[in-house]
């Protein structure tokens, strides 16, 4: 099904390809570029003559659909909140207060809106939980039904978080693509990432969403910050915020921030992307950070790094661990794959790559709170006093 509804997308939208350029009006076509035979992907983009004159506007202009047509849980508008004791000059954006408790409900708002708005009578993605959760809240808002392929060391709280949504889960590891691209030809939508590598199907709309991101940041601060640090997986979070970023500039002539792309060392397709110049593909992925072990990463966003826009920073799993803790021990209980970028900036500031005085963002894309099983590795077992002199003992008063 080939739809080009114009009362559903915004006029200055328009699908465009990164490999061949080719343009094309926004529409239901879930298979990247047809132009280019091995289904590059497709990104939006917008009438690049349209004037706007301030940032405000940019936000409100630059959407892929009319505003209408975007769910609304509450998402976005996340705290940016000072943290000099984590590190110089660092501010976090603390994106686990979104609704379902990650960064994944700005890409769905827009996503499954799109998908209620085209008519479509179900929703189907693929997640190791965070995305799929934001997946199965939104199309419950929306009243359309949603299946979401998890992987298979999803954390149980999402999996609960998920079908308290009334969404079906699918187990069927290494066959999610092929299960995600029946049910789109059966007529369901796609709320999966931008690269048709990934899960057999691609959404360039929902990585939009991330673009509010920037532009809260600038809003808050009242400028760009020079570094921007974050977790990367499939690569749309990346993709996107540094699409925000990058609205702004090209209509309003702000800067671009220095991107660093912060993945495990254990699963870093970025960095191998940037040291093979291809995509970059790891055999055997392997992280305490389940977010973000993936095999590869999108190429709209190996491209960011391959063009210098993003910095990808490798971390180990001990830095992972120690920034996980450092932020909780300072109120902040993420998600580990989050700490990633609290992590990725201070070996960034640690190399030089980055000056250790400039100021920047770290984004923690995710709550802890689905996640206290893996925090539960990091930081052990919770330490429960069962007698009163036990507990008296470990708070040094005898
Ligand atoms: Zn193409």
């Amino acid at each position: 099904m080939t739809t080009v509804a114009t009362d559903v997308f915004n006029v200055h939208a328009r699908l465009e390809c990164l490999t061949c350029g080719r343009v094309q009006p926004p529409s239901s076509t879930w298979g990247g570029c047809v132009a280019c035979g091995d289904q590059e992907p497709v990104v939006v983009t917008y009438d690049p003559t349209l004037a706007l004159t301030d940032a405000a506007e940019v936000a409100r202009t630059l959407t892929p659909t009319l505003p209408e047509h975007v769910l609304d849980l509450g998402q976005g508008a996340t705290p940016l909140v000072a943290a000099p004791e984590l590190a110089a000059n660092l501010h976090l954006k603390v994106e686990g207060q979104n609704p379902t408790g990650s960064h994944k409900d700005r890409f769905q708002a827009i996503a499954v809106g799109l998908a209620r708005a085209l008519g479509y009578p179900g929703v189907v993605t693929s997640s190791t939980g965070n995305h799929g959760a934001a997946a199965a809240a939104f199309a419950a808002r929306a009243g359309l039904r949603c299946l979401v392929c998890l992987h298979p060391e999803a954390p149980p709280a999402l999996m609960s978080q998920i079908a308290s949504y009334g969404a079906a889960i699918a187990i069927v590891p290494g066959r999610e693509g092929e299960l995600i691209s029946r049910l789109v030809d059966g007529g369901w939508y796609p709320a999966t990432s931008a690269d048709p590598a990934l899960a057999g199907r691609a959404n360039p709309y929902g990585s939009e969403g991330y673009k509010r991101i920037a532009f809260e940041i600038v809003e808050t601060l009242g400028d760009v910050p020079p570094v921007v640090a974050v977790a990367a997986a499939s690569g749309d979070t990346l993709y996107g915020i540094w699409r925000g970023f990058q609205d702004l500039h090209e209509r309003l002539g702000l800067r671009v921030p220095g991107l660093l792309a912060c993945q495990p060392v254990g699963s870093a397709p970025l960095a191998l992307a940037l040291r093979e110049d291809g995509r970059g593909v790891v055999s055997e992925p392997h992280s305490l950070a389940l977010s973000v072990r993936d095999a590869s990463s999108g190429r709209h966003a190996s491209r960011l790094v391959r063009s210098h826009v993003a910095l990808p920073v490798t971390v180990e799993e001990d830095q992972l661990a120690d920034a996980t803790r450092a932020l909780a021990a300072h109120g902040f209980c993420v998600e580990p794959a989050s700490a990633l970028a609290l992590a990725g900036l201070r070996l960034a500031r640690e190399r030089g790559v980055v000056a250790s005085e400039a100021p920047a963002v770290a984004i923690l894309t995710s709550s802890g709170l689905n996640w206290t099983r893996d925090l539960d590795v990091i930081v052990g077992a919770p330490p429960v006093h069962r007698s009163i002199e036990a507990a008296l003992e470990a708070a040094d008063v005898v």
